[in-house]
């Protein structure tokens, strides 16, 4: 009687063991972290779902999708969300864009292989990223260096050889790599900055949102002759871009 005793006793116990774990497993963050499969599945929903289906076509955008994996790019307890169709919280009150916005913003810009490109606001580097996959440099400038530095690390973890990420204020563009076939805006001045208006190529194109900080038009800019012809897209709310001792543009 005394050893059944002591085999129930070991049974309930390893049933107890077993139970705490699986609870573990896929109560939160951990269960995705584990299953990387689950990752790939959720971003070809989201490509499918949130992209394609909304009108972006360009296969070279939607394969940059499937391939960037975004959950790296969002912060660890908000894992479960890296694939969902919202913008998401990264830290020092910025965020990472919606999926389809940055889609929506890259295939606006009408991109080819061999550019060049220049992103002010670099915030997760997950645009960066996408861009980088489809053309042959980014140059990336963000005004806040605890972000801009994990951004940094973070792309070169990934391998992204191709793109240079500077701490600094994107208001004056990137000068020594200028001119660029295609600018992108990811934070909001009240102007489009004339260094950057400058620093884009003849036949460029340049997506910005312009606006005070509540209402923004996502403007798109193309240099023919040496003239800017503008056309608002979107009405967009981004975070503003600021100076570095944080009076916004
Ligand atoms: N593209 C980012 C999202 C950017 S959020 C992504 O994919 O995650 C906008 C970013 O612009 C913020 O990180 C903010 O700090 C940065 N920013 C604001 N003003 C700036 C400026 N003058 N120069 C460079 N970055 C700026």
């Amino acid at each position: 009687m005394k050893k059944f005793k002591t085999i129930l006793f070991l049974v309930s116990l390893f049933l107890l063991a077993v139970c705490v774990l699986t609870d573990d497993l896929f109560k939160g963050d951990i269960a995705p972290s584990l299953l990387g499969s689950d990752f790939e599945t959720q971003r070809r929903k989201m490509v499918e779902q949130q992209i394609r289906k909304r009108g972006i076509k360009d296969s070279d955008i939607l394969d940059a999708f499937l391939k960037v994996p975004r959950h790296c790019f969002v912060p660890d307890e908000l894992i479960y969300l890296a694939y969902s169709d919202q913008p998401l919280p990264i830290g020092e009150e910025q965020t990472i864009s919606q999926p389809y916005i940055v889609a929506f913003m890259t295939d606006a810009l009408h991109l080819s292989p061999q550019d060049k490109i220049l992103e002010i606001g670099t915030g997760s580097g997950y645009q960066a990223a996408i861009l980088g996959e489809i053309c042959d440099s980014v140059f990336t400038i963000e005004i806040i260096a605890s972000l801009g530095n994990r951004a940094k690390l973070l792309l070169e973890e990934l391998g992204y050889e191709n793109i240079k990420v500077k701490i600094g204020d994107g208001y004056q563009g990137w000068e020594t790599y200028a001119p660029f076939d295609a600018i992108i805006v990811t934070c909001a001045p009240t102007q489009v900055p004339t260094p950057i208006k400058n620093q884009l190529k003849e036949g460029g194109r340049m997506v910005i949102p312009v606006g005070s900080l509540y209402r923004q038009n996502l403007v798109l800019l193309r240099k023919v002759n040496n003239q800017l012809i503008e056309e608002k897209i979107l009405p967009v709310l981004f975070v503003p871009m600021v100076d570095t001792s944080g009076k916004t543009y």
